[in-house]
C-alpha cells in the first residue's frame, strides 16, 4: 500500500516546505518536489499543511477513579483522537493496590486489545505503591517492556497518592533504569485539610474544588519535586502546568541546566476559574486538577510555551459525562470525579487561537503537540517528524477549514465539551497512521485494530527509524 501527498506545505519542528510525501508500507519512504512515482492512492494537498501526526502524551482511557471509570475506551478514545489529527497517544497504566509491576501492564494490554484502537498507543507506569505489590526491582525492569516513564501523583490523599519517600526511590530507580518521571505536583496533605474544612462550613458547590487547591500548592509541589529529582539524578516531567506559581520553579530549574521539563494542557489557556461558578451545576464540568486558575496565568502559560519554560501541550483527557458522573458529586464537591475532556480538540484549539492569533508559530505548534511529547517519550524519530524512515503518521491540514467545537458533533462518548459552542479556523482534512488513511473529511475510515502498542525507548534515547524498503 503507497500514498503520495502531493503539493502540500510540509511543516515540522524543523522545517517548512513545499512538497510532496510518499509512504509505503507504513514508513515514509521518499520526500521530494513534483515526484512522479506511481502510488495506490494520491492525495492533492495543495493549499493545505501535511503535519506530523500529534503526540498526545497524557490521557485516561477507562480509568477507574472515584468510584467510577472515565466513559471513553481505548475505542472512542481513539477515534475521537484521530478526529483531531492526534496518531499517538500514552496513557497511564495504573498500578491498582496491591498489584505488581507486571500485572498491572498486563491489564492494560488487554484493556487496548479488547479496545482495537485506531491510533498507536503507548503507556506510562502509575505507581501508587512501592510496599505491597510494586517492588523497586521489578520497576527498574519496567522500561524493558517499552514502558519508559514512571508517573507518580502528590495529590489525591486516601486514593493514589505517594508520599515523598516512594517518590524518591522511584526517581532514584528511575535515574539507573532510564525512566522518566512524571509528577502531579499538587501539596495532597495541605489539600486534604482545607477540603475537610470547606465541607464542614457547609461549601459544598464546585468553586470549591478551586478555592481548596489554591496555586501555591501546585508551586509548592513542584518545586519540591524538582529538588528531589535533582538530589536522585533524575530527569523530571510536570504534567498540566496550571500557573505561574508552577512555572517560575520550572524556570529557575531550566535555567540551572536542569533536566526539568513541564507541560500544560489546552485547558489552562483558555477556561479560567469563573467556570466554576456556572448554574445548576453546570460548574461540575470544570472539575479537573489542577483546577481552572484565575485568569491572567493564561498570559504567563502562552509566555512559558513561547519561552520554552514549557515543552508540550497535552490534554490530560479524563472524560466522565456530566450527567451520571459529575453529578455525583452535586452536594458535595469533593465527590464529583476529578477530570475534563479534550483529546479532540487539542489541535483545533492551539492553531486557532496559537498560530493564527500569533502567539506561537506554526512550527512552535507542531513542536509542541508532536515532535516534544514524542521526543521527550522516546518516539522520535519515529514518530514526530516528518522524514524518511518516519512513521507515515501525517495530518493534512485544512487551514481554512471553520468548525464549531459540540458535544454534539465530538466523537469522543462524554456528553459536553468543555469548548462547546467555539468556533475554530483550521482542521484536519485526511489523517494517516503508519500510512493507512484513518479519518478522512468527517468520516472514520478506519480499520478497527489499525493502532498498535509502540514500545518506546529511554529518556535521552531514540527510536530507531524503520528501514525503507529498497
Ligand atoms: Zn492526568
Amino acid at each position: 500500500m503507497s500514498v503520495l501527498i502531493k503539493g502540500g506545505r510540509i511543516v515540522t519542528a524543523a522545517d517548512d516546505y513545499v512538497g510532496d510525501v510518499l509512504a509505503e508500507n507504513g514508513v515514509v519512504t521518499l520526500i521530494g518536489e513534483s515526484l512522479g512515482v506511481p502510488a495506490d492512492r494520491v492525495i492533492d494537498a495543495t493549499g493545505k499543511l501535511v503535519l506530523p501526526g500529534a503526540v498526545d502524551p497524557h490521557t485516561h482511557m477507562e480509568m477507574a477513579f472515584g468510584g467510577t471509570v472515565t466513559c471513553d475506551d481505548f475505542t472512542s478514545g481513539t477515534v475521537s483522537a484521530a478526529f483531531g489529527g492526534t496518531t499517538t497517544l500514552i496513557d497511564f497504566c495504573m498500578q491498582t493496590p496491591g498489584a505488581t509491576f507486571p500485572e498491572a501492564l498486563a491489564a492494560y494490554h488487554e484493556k487496548i486489545e479488547r479496545a482495537k484502537p485506531v491510533i498507536d498507543v503507548g503507556f506510562h507506569i502509575g505507581i501508587t505503591d512501592l510496599r505491597e505489590g510494586g517492588t523497586l526491582e521489578d520497576l527498574a525492569k519496567v522500561p524493558d517492556e517499552g514502558v519508559t516513564s514512571y508517573k507518580l501523583f502528590m495529590a489525591y490523599k486516601g486514593a493514589v497518592m505517594v508520599d515523598d519517600e516512594t517518590l524518591f526511590r522511584a526517581m532514584e530507580v528511575a535515574a539507573e533504569s532510564g525512566a522518566l518521571v512524571m509528577v502531579h505536583a499538587e501539596n495532597g496533605d495541605a489539600i486534604h485539610v482545607l477540603v475537610q474544612q470547606a465541607l464542614a462550613e457547609g461549601k459544598t458547590d464546585p468553586v470549591w474544588h478551586a478555592r481548596t487547591r489554591p496555586p501555591i500548592t501546585e508551586g509548592e509541589a513542584t518545586n519540591r519535586a524538582i529538588q528531589l529529582a535533582h538530589v536522585a539524578g533524575a530527569p523530571l516531567y510536570v504534567v498540566h502546568v496550571s500557573c505561574k506559581e508552577a512555572i517560575e520553579p520550572i524556570a529557575r530549574a531550566r535555567a540551572a541546566g536542569w533536566p526539568a521539563l513541564g507541560e500544560t494542557c489546552t485547558q489552562y489557556l483558555f477556561i479560567d476559574e469563573t467556570a466554576l461558578e456556572k448554574p445548576n451545576f453546570e460548574g461540575g464540568k470544570y472539575v479537573y486538577t489542577p483546577p481552572p486558575r484565575p485568569k491572567e496565568n493564561q498570559e504567563h502559560l502562552w509566555q512559558a510555551l513561547s519561552t520554552g519554560v514549557l515543552s508540550a501541550v497535552s490534554t490530560d483527557h479524563c472524560p466522565f459525562k456530566w450527567d451520571g458522573q459529575k453529578t455525583l458529586g452535586r452536594d458535595d464537591f469533593s465527590k464529583i470525579p476529578n477530570g475534563g475532556p479534550g483529546i479532540e480538540n487539542r489541535l483545533h484549539m492551539l492553531y486557532s487561537f496559537g498560530v493564527r492569533e500569533g502567539r506561537i508559530s506554526l512550527r512552535r505548534f507542531v513542536e509542541l503537540v508532536s515532535t516534544n511529547p514524542a521526543r521527550y517519550f522516546g518516539l522520535y524519530p519515529r514518530k514526530g517528524t516528518i522524514a524518511v524512515g518516519s512513521d507515515a503518521d501525517l495530518v493534512v491540514w485544512d487551514p481554512e477549514k471553520r468548525l464549531t467545537l459540540s458535544a454534539s458533533t465530538h466523537h469522543s462518548n462524554v456528553d459536553y465539551n468543555l469548548f462547546e459552542g467555539t468556533e475554530v479556523v483550521g482542521a484536519p482534512e485526511v489523517v494517516l497512521c503508519r500510512g493507512q488513511v484513518i479519518v478522512e473529511g468527517d468520516e472514520l475510515v478506519a480499520q478497527p485494530g489499525a493502532g498498535r502498542f509502540v514500545k518506546r525507548a529511554r529518556f535521552g534515547e531514540e527510536l530507531t527509524a524503520r528501514p525503507v524498503p529498497a
